[in-house]
């Protein structure tokens, strides 16, 4: 059985690395293979953080997101890194956190110890946290990149001449093309990130600091790099970072450490992010066409359990075929 994945964002990748898995033949279309510039999932933080999104999600982001670390685990070893989540507010915002906390779940309350104890370079900065210590982040571009080249060693295609291919020979299409997709219900969220480099300053785990207008987060990335994301803006404009939105950003890693004033800013991406009205994800089968969409904030996060769904639609099939 032949099956299409269009697009090689997370959830192209994710499907084609469980169809492949589960023994069907696969070829991905994206112009841009493994993720490349027109795709939101490569400006995403890689946080795989379903309790702390609770705070702003709906309960199913939860349980669709609880067994994402093991599936990115099994799928590239060595991926994840699994040092939990720290949530800090300054003084000033301590009412803040106990709203976060009456939200959240899966989290323990931690002082200036415990936070001093877990990242030694915030310690006597804070008074006040959650941990919330069973959840991972990943590279969301060394995921990218390792799984199409993985999935290409063990026979994938990947085509990106997207006049090349005939999608009439496929048994099924499944159409992971985020925001560019025809469906009107989708909408796209702009997220807006930087990149900053400093070796005078570690974090080992991603930090989220309460903000009063989008949640603010430090994701460390290795290499004395640190990803600080992310705006949240009702809108499709990919053009560039605004002023306002890379002031915003600055200050809140500034306000997590003042090393970060003295950084280099390596890079500043947007991503718009696609999302349906309750912003939850979707896996809708049309005839021979199933579409993935919607991951909304949480590409890395659900990718893997609706490429699940949707493996188990076209395996239900074949198998009530006689
Ligand atoms: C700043 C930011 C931070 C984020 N942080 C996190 C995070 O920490 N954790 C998390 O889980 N999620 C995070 N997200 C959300 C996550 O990035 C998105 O939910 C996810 O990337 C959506 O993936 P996708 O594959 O649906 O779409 P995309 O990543 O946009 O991929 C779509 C792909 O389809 C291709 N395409 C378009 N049209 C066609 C066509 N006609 N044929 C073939 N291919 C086509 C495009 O080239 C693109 O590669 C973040 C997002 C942003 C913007």
């Amino acid at each position: 059985m032949e099956v299409l994945v269009k697009g090689a964002g997370v959830a192209g990748l994710a499907a084609a690395h469980e169809l492949a898995a589960r023994g069907l033949r696969v070829t991905v279309a994206d112009p841009w293979r493994g993720g490349g510039r027109a795709a939101a999932s490569w400006y995403a933080g890689g946080m795989l953080a379903p309790y702390c999104e609770r705070e702003s999600a709906e309960q199913p982001v939860v349980e669709l997101g609880l067994r994402a670390a093991d599936w990115w685990e099994a799928a590239l070893p060595g991926c994840v890194l699994r040092n939990g989540t720290l949530v800090l507010a300054p003084v000033r915002d301590a009412k803040e956190l106990d709203r976060f906390a009456s939200r959240t779940t899966g989290f323990e309350r931690v002082g200036e110890e415990s936070i001093a104890t877990l990242e030694p370079d915030l310690g006597a900065r804070f008074r006040k946290g959650l941990f919330f210590a069973t959840e991972a982040h990943l590279d969301p571009r060394h995921v990218l990149v390792s799984l199409a080249a993985k999935l290409a060693a063990s026979g994938v295609s990947f085509e990106t001449d997207l006049s090349q291919y005939d999608s009439t020979r496929f048994d099924w299409i499944i159409e992971c093309i985020g925001r560019s997709t025809p469906d009107k219900a989708i909408r796209g969220v702009r997220g807006e990130m930087l990149l900053l480099r400093t070796s005078d300053v570690s974090l080992s785990r991603p930090v989220r600091l309460i903000h009063p207008r989008f949640p603010v987060y430090i994701v460390p990335r290795g290499d004395h790099t640190f990803m600080v994301g992310a705006t949240m803006i009702e809108s499709d404009a990919t053009g560039p970072i605004t002023a306002r939105s890379m002031m915003e950003l600055l200050n809140a890693a500034y306000g997590l450490h003042p090393a970060f004033g003295e950084a280099e800013i390596i890079e500043t991406g947007t991503g718009v992010r696609p999302a349906y009205p309750d912003n939850l994800p979707r896996v809708v089968r049309e005839g021979r066409t199933i579409a993935i969409n919607g991951l909304y904030r949480h590409g890395f996060l659900l990718a893997p359990a609706m490429a699940q769904q949707a493996a188990d639609m076209i395996l239900d099939e074949r198998n009530r075929t006689p």
